[in-house]
């Protein structure tokens, strides 16, 4: 067993440089264009595609670091750039983890590429599971999958909302009720392919913050899909079916994740992440500040009142990362998560972003109200953190019921 360490090795400390480089001299600049634009920044997609940051490459490499720490330390350097356009590179993550953690090895062999495209034709993906009246309540999912058994299709009716790059998207993954008595247990994840017909973007919203990545609703019309786009295999849904059907005959029993809860719990530390970064950039912006505004004939920061919240901000910045870290590496090794400390991961460092965030607005005084400072972009993008990825009440819940084995509402 090795020792415990948190030292990062070489290879670690040299990827997270590089991807701190690209979000530096490549994403900070274009943040404040972007979230004005309230656009899909693609120029910056591509250049983050041409150096290799903005590919499944890339991704599987911090995924199978032994350590666990690959992916929490990517996301935490290119949310630190700005989180709107870092949400740009790495929505599509979230639609390829959906396929890895449900599809077949062809199914991830196939679609994971056309996600991502090529340097010289960027792609993005789109994972869609909440809909307009199942958000954090995802049992009450009306979206429909009914399959066609003599043309081996499956046929998606409903509407999705929220999508990270929905409507854009040359793949989009959708989890269906394939058996509504099932609830929760009766849903399954589909690959909608390029171009399919049916699908459509609804309306793209306008949003408080983020406002580089592209959020929208997600409409299905009859879209009729091979059956081979089944994430899983037709066997392995009637065989989890049979068994949930089993289990309610008898009045319940052993609990069940259904297809997108396993992509939730899979992803929520990384989230965590991108949390930590952005409250280390809205930190670090206001520690300079501090340091050098003066009011009163010395610098801000020589008043305690100023010095302690930095020195809080920064303590729970760092822990915020450690208990990031730890649920990474728990995933990597294989721990049981027995007190759900992927969704305490995710719960603290969105909280703490979020008011970290606001702390800095407050130590920039109206400079950190204005649109010149970065600080108060950084503010509006932390609010998503509680909310996307299941929101604060939902991570507590979770983590309530996984302590206590209780049934808690
Ligand atoms: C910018 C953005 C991007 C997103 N991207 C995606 C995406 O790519 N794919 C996708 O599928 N979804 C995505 N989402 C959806 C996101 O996951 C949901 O917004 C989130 O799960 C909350 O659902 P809701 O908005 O319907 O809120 P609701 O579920 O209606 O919740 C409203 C409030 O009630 C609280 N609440 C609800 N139930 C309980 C309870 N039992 N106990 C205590 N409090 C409760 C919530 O915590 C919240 O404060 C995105 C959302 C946003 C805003």
């Amino acid at each position: 067993m090795a020792e415990f360490t948190l030292d990062l090795n070489d290879d670690q400390k040299q990827v997270r440089d590089w991807i701190h480089g690209f979000a530096a001299d490549v994403i900070r600049p274009a943040a404040a264009e972007w979230d004005e634009r309230e656009e899909t920044p693609w120029p910056v997609i591509q250049e983050a595609a041409k150096v290799g940051i903005y590919s499944l490459d890339f991704y599987a490499q911090q995924y199978f670091d032994p350590t666990g720490l690959g992916i929490p330390m990517a996301m935490e350097e290119l949310f630190w750039g700005d989180a709107g356009i870092a949400l740009s590179i790495v929505g599509t993550g979230l639609a390829a983890v959906g396929v890895l953690a449900n599809g077949t090895e062809e199914q991830i062999g196939t679609w994971i590429p056309q996600m991502y495209g090529d340097a010289n034709d960027v792609k993005v993906a789109a994972f869609c599971s909440s809909e307009p009246d199942a958000g954090s309540d995802v049992a009450s999912m009306r979206t429909r999958a009914v399959y066609d058994e003599a043309k081996d299709e499956w046929v998606l009716n409903g509407t999705k909302t929220w999508a990270t790059n929905g409507g854009i998207a040359n793949v989009h993954v959708v989890v269906a009720c394939v058996d509504p008595a099932l609830g929760s247990k009766g849903h399954a994840s589909f690959i909608v392919p390029p171009a399919t017909p049916g699908l459509s973007q609804g309306q793209k919203f306008k949003k408080h913050g983020i406002r580089a990545s592209h959020t929208a609703e997600v409409v299905l019309e009859d879209v009729r899909i091979p059956g081979s786009c089944l994430l899983g295999g037709k066997e392995k849904l009637d065989e989890r079916l049979a068994r949930a059907r089993e289990r309610a005959a008898k009045g319940g029993g052993e609990r069940v994740k259904n297809a997108a809860m396993a992509t939730f719990e899979a992803s929520r530390p990384a989230v965590g992440a991108m949390a930590v970064g952005t409250a280390r950039a809205a930190y670090e912006v206001a520690l300079d500040y501090a340091k050098t505004r003066e009011q009163f004939g010395r610098p801000i920061i020589d008043n305690q009142g100023i010095a302690f919240q930095l020195a809080d901000m920064r303590t729970q910045i760092d822990a915020a990362r450690l208990l990031v870290w730890r649920a990474s590496w728990m995933a990597v090794s294989g721990k049981p998560f027995t007190a759900a400390e992927g969704s305490m991961s995710k719960l603290y460092a969105s909280e703490v972003s979020k008011k970290v965030t606001a702390q800095a607005v407050q130590i920039l005084g109206g400079n950190g109200f204005t649109r010149e400072y970065p600080v108060e972009r950084m503010h509006r993008d932390a609010a998503i953190y509680t909310i996307f990825e299941g929101t604060s009440e939902i991570q507590r819940l979770v983590i309530a019921r996984t302590l206590s084995g209780m049934p808690i509402r």
